[in-house]
């Protein structure tokens, strides 16, 4: 471990109702699940760093069509992702005396629609994207895989000049704080480890829904290859003692304040 120590803020952005087998392979069929949708705040190093975007609010990007045609394809028997009071963005990163314009680095473990909504909250900081899987997003040669949002893609093409940071598959960002493409839930998915001040943290993107994913070594539903998601979760498994998913509702029953890793020192 390096010696620089991080902190982190898990804050709920969003709920979402979905059928089983999306977060379970072929488990769970005619089961529906509540879960959460998150991003997280990563401060230590004199840094600000936001792992996605969190969603809500009126900056939130206009995905026009798109968008709808993602929340049909996503919302199951409910509707979409819906941003409860307090819980977008700006509000929730008030509560931690912060502007967006206070955040220098923003990671994106993927480009799914609920990580990246209010990205252009962010229109100082560096963004951190999977370079492997940038590239296949623009070359949107399977469209059945390309769940990318297209008006994402062309915000990102046009408004980031060199602020976008493409990322090796695996690579430290800085001292305690790296990433490695985990693929699995989509091309461009990174997991992020975090040296905290209690041990090494993955935040494993969507590569790992639910901790029962984790528990059983039993691959996500929704992805591209089952095989990369189980390679994903062994490894987070083996190399981090704090594990959190990407939108089990439990993550705020292990740490209801939303504070993981303990406190700068
Ligand atoms: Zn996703």
């Amino acid at each position: 471990m390096s010696r620089c120590r991080y902190s982190i803020r898990c804050f709920k952005t969003a709920s979402h109702r979905a059928p089983k087998p999306v977060f379970l392979f072929m488990d769970g069929f005619g089961e529906e699940l509540d879960v959460n949708c998150y991003f997280w705040l990563v401060q230590g190093n004199g840094r600000n760093i936001l792992v996605d975007t969190g969603m809500g609010g009126s900056h939130q990007l206009d995905f026009g069509s798109y968008g709808e045609a993602f929340l049909a394809l996503h919302q199951g028997s409910q509707s979409g992702f819906p941003v409860g009071e307090g819980e977008d963005t700006i509000a929730q990163l008030q509560t931690c005396g912060l502007r967006p314009a206070d955040i220098d680095t923003v990671i994106l473990t993927h480009l799914h629609y609920d990580h990246v909504a209010n990205i252009p909250l962010f229109a100082e900081a560096d963004i951190y994207v999977n370079r492997r899987g940038w590239e296949f997003a623009l070359r949107r040669e399977y469209p059945i895989f390309d769940s990318f949002p297209h008006p994402l893609l062309r915000y990102m093409e046009r408004e980031m000049g060199g602020r976008l940071r493409l990322l090796d598959d695996e690579a430290e960002i800085m001292p305690g704080l790296s990433v490695f493409r985990t693929g699995g839930h989509t091309r461009c998915s990174q997991a992020v480890l975090i040296d905290t001040h209690q041990g090494r943290a993955a935040i494993s993107g969507d590569v790992a829904f639910l901790y029962e994913n984790f528990e059983r070594e039993h691959p996500i539903g929704f992805g591209m290859s089952a095989e990369e998601s189980v390679a994903a979760i062994r490894r987070l498994k083996r190399e981090a003692s704090i594990l959190l998913t990407g939108h089990d509702a439990a993550v705020l029953e292990r740490y209801p304040d939303g504070r993981i890793g303990g406190e700068p020192a």
